[in-house]
C-alpha cells in the first residue's frame, strides 16, 4: 500500500537538504507518495503564519513528516508566536509527539571531527530517548510572581513546575525498552531521584515497567553522573532515556560526541507510530543557497523514517550502509572534509548515495 509523506522542506538550506533525500527515496521505487507544503519562515512570507492549517492538515492525515529546518535570522524581531522555529512546537502539540530519538553515530571515517580522542568515539552507536511533551516545559503553574515566603519574600521571582504522571512515563519507558530489546538489551535511565519527587516517581516507574521486559538489564544513572559518562565512556551507553529537561541538554552533549552535526538525523513519534523526521542542525542561512550543505543528516532522516513509521527495516538499513559506503569512499562535503579526501557539493553527495545503493 502507498504510504503518505508530508514533505516540509522549510527555510536555510531545508530546499537543498530535502531534495537530496527525495531523490535518494525516489531512486529507491518505494511505495511512497510525497506532498509538499510551506513551513517556517516561507510559510509566514506566503501565509503570514509559520505553521498554516493546511500544513497541519496535511501532516495530520500523512504517514509520516519529512521535515527540513526552519528558521532565519531576519525573522528574529517577529513576536515569538509567528517566528519559524514555533512550526516546530506546533508540529510536536498538533500530532502528539511525545518521543524524541535521537542516535548519536559516530562513523569511523569522521572520528577526527569529534572534540573527544578518537579511542572513544570511534564506532560509537548510541542512542537517547528523550520524553518530549512533559516534564517542566510543559509544568502549571508557572510564571512570575511577587515571592510569597522564604528568605526573599517581597522579591520577583520566577516558577516553574516539575511534574510527570506515571502513564506519561510508562508510555515513554516501553518506547525505550522496545528499542533496547532491538539493540544490546540495556537501558539507561537517567533521573535526580536523590533530589526530585519527579524523579524518584519515574524511577519507580521505570522499575515497574522494567518487569514486562526480563531480558533487558535497567541501569539507573543520575543526570550529572550521565552527563560525566556521556563525555567520559560514552560507548559503555546503547539506549538511554530520559525527560524532557535532562533529555534536552544531554541530547546535544550526544550530538556533539560526533564532532559533525551535519550528520545527525532524529525523530519524534507518537503512540500511532507517526511521526516528524528531521536533521539534528538548524536552516544554516550562513551556507543555504550555495550547494554546499551536507544533506547525510536529512538522508539518514528519510531512513529513520522508514523504520520507526513505514515498518520498511530493509530499505532503511540500505541506505545507512550507502551512507557509510559513501564515506568509506572518501566522499565529503565542506563542513567534514579533511586533507585527502575528495570533496563534493550537496547534491554531489546525493549522487554519489545514490550510486553506493546499487
Ligand atoms: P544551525 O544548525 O543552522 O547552524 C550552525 C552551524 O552549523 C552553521 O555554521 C551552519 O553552517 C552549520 N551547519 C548546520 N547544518 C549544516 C549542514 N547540513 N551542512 C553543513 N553545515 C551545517 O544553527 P544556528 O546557526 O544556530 O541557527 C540557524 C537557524 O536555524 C536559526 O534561525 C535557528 O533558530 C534555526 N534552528 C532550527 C532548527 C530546526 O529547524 N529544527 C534547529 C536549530 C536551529
Amino acid at each position: 500500500m502507498t504510504k503518505k509523506i508530508a514533505v516540509l522542506a522549510g527555510d536555510g538550506i531545508g530546499p537543498e537538504i530535502m531534495a537530496q533525500a527525495l531523490k535518494v527515496l525516489t531512486a529507491m521505487k518505494l511505495p511512497l507518495e510525497f506532498e509538499e507544503s510551506l513551513v517556517g519562515g516561507v510559510a509566514y512570507a506566503a501565509y503570514g503564519h509559520p505553521l498554516p492549517e493546511s500544513c497541519i492538515k496535511l501532516a495530520k492525515e500523512s504517514d509520516a513528516v519529512l521535515f527540513g529546518a526552519v528558521g532565519d535570522f531576519k525573522y528574529d524581531t517577529l513576536e515569538r508566536h509567528l517566528r519559524p522555529e514555533q512550526a516546530i512546537l506546533g508540529l510536536r502539540k498538533a500530532l502528539g509527539l511525545f518521543v524524541n530519538l535521537r542516535p548519536a553515530v559516530c562513523f569511523p571515517e569522521l572520528t577526527a571531527a569529534s572534540s573527544l580522542k578518537p579511542e572513544l568515539v570511534a564506532g560509537l552507536d548510541l542512542l537517547l530517548i528523550r520524553e518530549l511533551t512533559g516534564d517542566v516545559y510543559f509544568g502549571q503553574p508557572r510564571g512570575k510572581r511577587i515571592s510569597p515566603d522564604g528568605q526573599f519574600a517581597g522579591a520577583e521571582e520566577g516558577y516553574d513546575t516539575m511534574r510527570y504522571a506515571v502513564p506519561e512515563v510508562e508510555r515513554i519507558a516501553h518506547v525505550a525498552f522496545k528499542a533496547a530489546m532491538g539493540r544490546k538489551k540495556h537501558l539507561v535511565s537517567v533521573d535526580k531521584a536523590n533530589v526530585l519527587e519527579t524523579s524518584q516517581l519515574w524511577r519507580d516507574t521505570m522499575i515497574e515497567v522494567s518487569k514486562q521486559y526480563p531480558e533487558v538489564t535497567l541501569e539507573h544513572m543520575y543526570v550529572d553522573n550521565a552527563a560525566m559518562q556521556l563525555v567520559k565512556a560514552p560507548k559503555r551507553i546503547d539506549v538511554m532515556v530520559t525527560g524532557n529537561l535532562f533529555g534536552d541538554i544531554l541530547s546535544d552533549e550526544a550530538a556533539m560526541l560526533t564532532g559533525s552535526i551535519g550528520m545527525l538525523a532524529s525523530a519524534a513519534l507518537n503512540d500511532k507510530g507517526q511521526g516528524l523526521y528531521e536533521p539534528s542542525h538548524g536552516s544554516a542561512p550562513d551556507i543555504a543557497g550555495k550547494n554546499i550543505a551536507n544533506p547525510l543528516a536529512q538522508i539518514l532522516s528519510a531512513a529513520m523514517m522508514l523504520r520507526y513509521s513505514l515498518g520498511m527495516e530493509q530499505e532503511s538499513c540500505a541506505i545507512e550502509n550507502a551512507v557509510k559506503k559513501v564515506l568509506s569512499q572518501g566522499y565529503r562535503t565542506g563542513d567534514i572534509w579533511s586533507e585527502g579526501c575528495k570533496k563534493v557539493s550537496c547534491s554531489e553527495m546525493g549522487d554519489a548515495v545514490i550510486a553506493a545503493l546499487k
